[in-house]
């Protein structure tokens, strides 16, 4: 071989190693690329699709899509700055012994809950999915009402909830209609926030566990699977009673609680055709966790058995289109924000 052929082979064998190299850099970088979109990739999906988990389902169908995806990009603009609560609060305690002091009074509630305004709390630190607004309906219960709200604010702010409560106050002394009260709470309540999820609550009920979460779900909530009164069983399949968890959209497509139920009973069930009738289901929480103690009373004046329940009952499909939040008339005679809760005061009328 001459020396010129000697150089150019040189130069061949240099010019393959060159290549080879540069091969093997390009596969390098497509290798990492490769992995970097596999390792975020699903990660960025999913934490969208919880996002939009998360979304309570909302008001008319028609407005849903657009209404979902403009929040989608409002909260993941969101997640850069303020961080979003975590799904189960690092507070939580789990079994929490129920406070009944003899001496108890609104005074000393409201020095036990200094981050609590107007009957209004959020978390500091984090940002919550939903704003949550508790409806207790109410007459003559005062004793009843501290102890909810003594053991019920450090309850909810445990959970890190943005939550407010409403009691809704019935003026007169017309038969107790605890449904047309719950109309009126959640008719009000929208007046001054745009609430996600409304918690309907009798003032007897008290949570024992503070994972039985007050957040809507995607389906209609009860809470009270057990109360200490009943053994902690629940009263009977389709009890819908007591406290019950809806979204705004949830309780707008039953046309929320009818607003016939004067006296005790029936009105919890007929809320519960009315989820049927709209193919949703009642989801409950675990029974471990969806525990209750009642305080134990007589039953009110003013409150005894409805009588007619039951032919009420056998006309939930025919009627409750015009028998609910649209047909639901009444006087709001004040709304007072208290410190620890908006006290609504409502002339609701009686049986006709
Ligand atoms: C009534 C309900 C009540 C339930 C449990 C039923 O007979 O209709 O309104 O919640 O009993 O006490």
């Amino acid at each position: 071989m001459g020396p010129t052929n000697a150089i150019s082979c040189l130069f061949c064998k240099v010019r393959i190693v060159l290549l080879l190299v540069m091969g093997v850099m390009l596969l390098g970088l497509a290798a990492i690329y490769f992995v970097d979109s596999l390792h975020y990739g699903p990660r960025y999906k999913t934490s969208v699709e919880n996002l939009i988990k998360c979304l309570p389902p909302d008001k008319k169908d028609e407005d849903k899509n657009q209404e979902r995806s403009s929040s989608v990009v409002e909260m993941t603009t969101q997640m850069s700055d303020v961080k979003v609560c975590p799904a189960l609060s690092p507070y939580l305690k789990g079994v929490v012994p129920l406070s009944f002091e003899p001496s108890l009074n609104l005074e000393k509630v409201t020095s036990k809950n200094p981050e609590v305004e107007n009957g209004r709390f959020r978390p500091k630190n984090c940002e919550p999915q939903q704003k949550v607004a508790i409806l207790i309906p109410h007459r003559n219960r005062e004793r009843h009402l501290l102890y909810l709200l003594e053991n019920l604010h450090p309850f909810l702010q445990r959970q890190q909830l943005d939550y407010g409560i409403y009691v809704i106050h019935q003026a007169g002394n017309m038969k107790f209609n605890r449904a047309k009260l719950l109309n009126v709470g959640y008719l009000e309540a929208l007046k001054e926030e745009k609430w996600d999820c409304f918690v309907f609550h009798d003032v007897d009920l008290l949570p024992e566990n503070d994972f039985n979460l007050y957040l809507c779900d995607s389906e209609p909530k009860h809470l009270v699977v057990g109360r200490n009164a009943t053994g902690y069983r629940l009263r009977y399949p389709g009890y819908f009673g007591g406290v019950t968890a809806m979204t705004r959209g949830q309780f707008a497509k039953v046309n929320g609680y009818s607003n016939n139920y004067w006296g005790w009973g029936g009105e919890d069930d007929d809320l519960r055709y009315r989820v049927e009738l709209q193919n949703m289901k009642v989801v409950r929480p675990a029974p471990q966790v969806a525990k209750y103690t009642m305080i134990f009373h007589t039953r009110d004046s003013g409150n005894e058995v409805n009588g007619q329940r039951m032919q009420l009952l056998n006309k939930v499909s025919k009627v409750w289109k015009a028998d609910g939040l649209n047909s639901c008339s009444y006087r709001a005679l004040s709304v007072e924000h208290n410190p620890m809760y908006i006290n609504i005061t409502a002339d609701i009328g009686g049986p006709r």
